[in-house]
């Protein structure tokens, strides 16, 4: 295929091709056309000069004066510039200005004289011999001049021819001065009508060469410049009726793309901050799209699971299955899968439905999962407790029935067996009693956080603390465990006195209860000078049988005890210690932290709002 040329290369050449052939024509034209006009006045003057000598060589002729005849036409040619030669009929020359007759030719025929014998004039144009050069010829018939045919009635007689010629050197001079002129004007024109050209046409084309750029840019999706400012100077009206156009329709399609990115990053946003999974999948199983949650629960990048397939992104064959039932079918799934984590469980609520365009066409499939594992896990925790709070209370219950059934049946009879079966009794009923308390204020505080009418003040936290640890004093002494406190008189805390012992106790019980002989327990108090956020750790420290690491994130449940035999051996734990720990801890808007390393000792921390004051 051609390559295009620019405008101005189409327009250029032809206009000055189109020029030139013109300006060669009319040039030709003209100087054939001059030259023709030079000749034939040329001819006329010849003619009009031999009809004027040719009275005085009639004369002549008609006196026979052949000598008189060759002097004058010497004279006459000298006089008029012009070659005067005489012809007799046979073509002897009589007379000659420039020559003498007696060595001339017989000139009968030359074609001049041949016509003029005829009765006509004779013209010719021709290079002579005789002078060297071109020269012009005009011969007129003589006629009746001879002596002797004087008395011949009226019948006309040619007897000689006169001849005029004159060099047509310098009219060949003239015309190539002419022509000459001609073809210098002709250039000057053509050069001028060149420029004009060249000057048109890139008027016609630098506007249009404008719009392309432009229009290049349209294309590229900026529609920051218009067309009309940079053409108006100079362009045609159709030139500006069409940029003004391209300026219209650039605008609409700008105002088009501004609305459709608009909408597409609103439902963009939409789509993104869904907190439901949603995942669109194509009939070849291709993701289309997937929005930032579907991408967070199966860990991948949005942008790269665009386009890969399905499998490669959901590696669960139930959803799978479900993608590719509803591919099929075109009928929608509703279900719930488990997906397996590193370290937990995460259940999904799926609903997998038939994905349609606009025009009711199938296009794939769209996946919206609810991650129901928080439901789950406090369905599951609630089931837990139900169980925990039955077992926990079946115990002490059995044991007091057992107990009260064998006295009944007569072992109250024996005073020893009876004494000792009521005591067992009352143990079991008061750590009934203290389950229940232990669950009451639990659900207390629970509720009590809930409404939020739980009303904090500041309060110096290390009286607290030694209330608390003076509470713990017998149990400790009696373990032969040293409590000490390390906490500074000036820290503030927002609390509620009797909530925040209770949890301080509650840890120091704990720590107490799982320390040996011997050891220390120390409940030590940082306040977060860099913190910002003026947070006091309340840390309780022990140095004893400490917690393994798997049942620490556990730790806090209710009835959860990481060791159940020592726990019950050391004096019949609730499980409920910790639990309330962590509740009080949330009612001060705080938390709470475990570390602890198995037979070295374990430390929890209780996080509160406070400062310290100067
Ligand atoms: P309990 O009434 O059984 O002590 P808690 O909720 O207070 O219940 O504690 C839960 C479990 O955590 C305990 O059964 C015990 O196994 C473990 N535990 C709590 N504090 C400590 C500690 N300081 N050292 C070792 N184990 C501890």
């Amino acid at each position: 295929m051609l390559k295009p040329k620019k405008l101005v290369w189409q327009i250029f050449p032809a206009n000055v091709l189109t020029i030139l052939i013109v300006i060669v024509a009319a040039g030709w034209y003209g100087a054939a056309s001059l030259q023709e006009f030079y000749l034939h006045e040329k001819e006329t003057d010849l003619e009009a000069r031999a009809n004027l000598i040719s009275l005085q060589v009639k004369e002549y002729l008609r006196e026979g004066r052949i000598a008189g005849l060759r002097d004058y036409s010497i004279r006459a040619g000298r006089i008029s510039g012009t070659r005067v030669t005489v012809i007799a009929a046979d073509g002897k020359v009589l007379a000659d200005s420039n020559e003498d007759p007696e060595v001339m030719d017989n000139h009968r025929f030359r074609q001049e004289v041949a016509q003029a014998v005829t009765g006509s004039t004779g013209k010719s144009k021709r290079y002579s011999r005789t002078v060297e050069e071109n020269l012009l010829y005009v011969a007129i018939p003589l006629t009746n001049v001879a002596p002797r045919l004087a008395d011949v009635p009226p019948q006309t007689i040619i007897d000689a021819v006169l001849r005029t010629s004159v060099s047509v050197a310098s009219m060949d001079k003239t015309m190539e001065r002419t022509r000459m002129r001609i073809l210098f004007g002709f250039m000057v024109g053509l050069v001028l009508a060149g420029a004009v050209i060249m000057l048109i046409s890139r008027n016609i084309s630098r506007p249009l060469e404008q719009m392309t750029r432009t229009a290049g840019q349209f294309s590229r999706g900026d529609f920051s410049e218009r067309m009309l400012p940079l053409v108006k100077k100079s362009a045609s009206l159709e030139v500006v009726t069409l940029a003004g156009s391209m300026d219209r329709m650039a605008e609409m399609l700008d105002e088009k793309i501004q609305a459709i990115l608009t909408q597409r990053n609103q439902l963009e946003a939409v789509f993104s901050s869904m907190v439901e999974a949603v995942i669109a999948i194509d009939v070849e199983e291709r993701v289309i799209s997937i929005n930032a949650a579907a991408a967070h629960i199966f860990a991948v990048e949005r942008q790269t699971a665009k386009g890969r397939i399905v499998q490669q992104i959901v590696r669960n064959v139930q959803l799978q299955q479900q993608i590719g039932h509803t591919l099929t079918t075109k009928e929608p799934v509703v279900d719930e899968i488990i997906l397996q984590e590193e370290k937990s469980e995460r259940f999904l609520q799926t609903n997998v439905v038939p994905l349609s365009n606009g025009a009711g066409e199938n296009v794939g499939v769209l996946v919206v999962m609810n991650d129901v594992t928080k439901l789950r896990q406090l369905e599951n925790v609630r089931r837990d407790f139900v169980a925990n709070v039955s077992h926990e209370l079946r115990t002490p219950i059995t044991s007091i029935r057992g107990y009260v059934e064998t006295l009944l049946d007569g072992a109250i009879d024996i005073r020893e067996d009876a004494v000792k079966f009521l005591e067992i009794v009352l143990h079991h009923s008061i750590r009934l009693s203290t389950i229940i308390d232990d669950l009451l204020s639990l659900s207390k505080i629970e509720e009590e956080s809930k409404q939020g009418n739980r009303v904090l003040q500041k309060e110096v936290l290390l009286p607290v603390i030694e209330a608390a640890v003076q509470i713990c004093r017998l149990k400790a002494d009696q373990a032969g465990v040293t409590v000490s406190i390390e906490c500074p008189g000036n820290i503030v805390v927002e609390m509620n006195p009797t909530l925040l012992e209770q949890a301080i106790v509650n840890l120091l019980v704990n720590a107490i209860t799982y320390s040996r002989k011997g050891d220390r327990v120390t409940v030590q108090v940082e306040t977060g000078e860099k913190d910002p956020e003026g947070k006091v750790r309340i840390i309780v420290r022990d140095t004893g049988c400490g917690i393994a690491a798997e049942h620490l994130p556990r730790l806090f449940e209710r009835f959860y005890r990481s060791d159940k035999a020592r726990s019950r051996a050391q004096g019949g734990g609730t499980g409920l210690g910790l639990a309330i720990v962590r509740h009080i801890a949330q009612a001060h808007e705080g938390g709470v932290e475990v570390k602890s390393v198995v037979g070295k000792g374990s430390e929890f921390t209780l996080i509160v709002n406070g400062c310290r004051t100067s």
